[in-house]
């Protein structure tokens, strides 16, 4: 039996009781009649939680890293320039993952702990085909202008595709993509959906649709395929065709998910969300830590923090483990052990875990 932890790290996260209840129930074919009411109901419920009207939205059955290959393996054509904002680990994984597909990339740089400098990315290129950002910069824990880089594009009167990584975002913070002018977004399943990891919930308009690449290079992840899969509701009547296995059992998981996050309230659950995370990052600083993202920026359902001078990072982290069941995460990249990275998403958004992890920190840093 493996013993029940606090996942407070960058994710997976705890997830809600009715995102594990659906993993117990009997699992169902993947051309069940019953099961395809369970992906429709869930592409729909996807569309709220994006923020989005576009038929094309599903879950991908793979994790966000998929994701990211679909966005970027349906839309670069060769020799496509990608302006890619980089401000930590995602977005330079965002810069291999479109230089495979034959993108020649621009790539952006930032400081990490800072959000994405608008403007620089606006006047990168002059006319990029695509523009691509992290709106929840896992790494750092930082909140980049996803709205501003919308509007931006707009007012230039680029028609360049706005991809966005909502992998950390997604029902955590305010998510608008059709608002915001998203074309393209990708997420994952194992952070504010409060669902386990394998899920890539996906949207993508007509307009990026339209300009798709005609046979992509991945044949797993080729949209034109995948659209009869969940029966491309509202495109082509609801046609059902095999593309691969729907893996029922998570998306019926999803589903609960979701049903979960939809009956509490979109807006209530950013709430909660921010309230959480304030609170966390208030006790943090009385307890004499010092914050390593931005002010102004900062995610509230993922906190990072600086290791105190002195202090084995890793030792701290296998404590909290053993002693206190927490499992909190280390820093990305260079700050490996410069930095943890606290994360209260989905369910563990909450007073409760507030009071756990500072409690828990406390006691181990003593
Ligand atoms: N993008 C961001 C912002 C992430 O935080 C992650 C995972 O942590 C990914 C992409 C990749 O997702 P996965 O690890 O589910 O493949």
């Amino acid at each position: 039996m493996i013993r029940e932890r606090h996942l407070f790290g960058p994710g997976p996260s705890n997830p809600y009781p009715e995102a594990t209840r659906a993993l117990a129930e009997p699992l169902l074919g993947h051309l069940d009649p019953e099961f395809l009411r369970i992906m429709d109901e869930t592409c729909e419920m996807l569309r709220t939680v994006w923020g989005t009207s576009n038929a094309r939205t599903l879950p991908l059955s793979a994790t966000g890293s998929a994701g990211m290959e679909a966005a970027f393996v349906n839309t670069v054509h060769p020799g496509d320039v990608v302006v890619v904002a980089v401000n930590g680990l995602f977005g330079q994984r965002m810069t291999d993952v479109a230089a495979r597909c034959g993108a020649e990339v621009v790539a952006v740089e930032h400081d990490w702990g800072q959000p994405v400098d608008v403007d620089r990315v606006l006047t990168a290129h002059p006319a990029p085909a695509i523009v691509a950002a992290v709106h929840a910069e896992t790494s750092t824990g930082v909140r980049s202008d996803i709205a501003a880089l919308g509007a931006g594009l707009r007012s230039q009167g680029s028609d360049a595709l706005l991809l966005v990584d909502a992998v950390t975002s997604i029902a955590g913070i305010e998510l608008r993509a059709d608002d915001w002018g998203v074309d393209i977004g990708y997420a994952g399943t194992q952070k504010c959906l409060g669902v386990a990891p394998g899920l890539a919930p996906f949207t993508i308009d007509d307009r990026a649709f339209e300009r798709r690449v005609e046979k992509p290079r991945s044949w797993y992840l080729d949209l034109g395929m995948l659209g009869g899969y969940v029966g491309e509701a509202g495109v082509k009547g609801g046609q059902r065709t095999y593309h691969h296995t729907a893996p029922t059992a998570m998306v019926n998981s999803l589903h609960g998910g979701l049903t979960r996050i939809l009956e509490e309230g979109l807006d209530a659950v950013w709430a909660r969300h921010q309230a959480a995370g304030d609170a966390l990052q208030a006790g943090l600083q009385e307890m004499g830590l010092e914050l390593f993202a931005a002010e102004g920026s900062r995610l509230p359902e993922l906190t990072t923090v600086k290791v105190p001078d002195g202090v084995d990072s890793a030792a701290v982290r296998a404590e909290l483990l053993q002693r206190h069941g927490i499992e909190i995460g280390a820093g990305a990249g260079a700050y490996a052990s410069s930095v943890w990275r606290i994360g209260l998403m989905g369910r563990n958004a909450r007073p409760d875990a507030v009071l756990l992890v500072l409690a828990a920190l406390e006691d181990v840093l003593r």
